[in-house]
């Protein structure tokens, strides 16, 4: 399982998405579309996703 947090990229924010990688992007894209003004690609998520977990 995946999670994601916004507060780990720098955001002051409570966002926490987790489950399927496919679903936490797609759940990130929309919330910091949405809330944050920014629109990350699926890529730039996935790598973002990859360089916190260390792989
Ligand atoms: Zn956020």
């Amino acid at each position: 399982m995946t999670v994601f947090k916004c507060s780990d990229y720098g955001f002051e924010c409570d966002f926490k998405s987790e489950g399927e990688v496919e679903q936490v992007i797609e759940e990130f894209r929309i919330h910091t579309e949405e809330e944050h003004g920014i629109e990350y690609s699926k890529e730039v998520i996935m790598q973002m996703l990859l360089r916190k977990q260390g792989l």
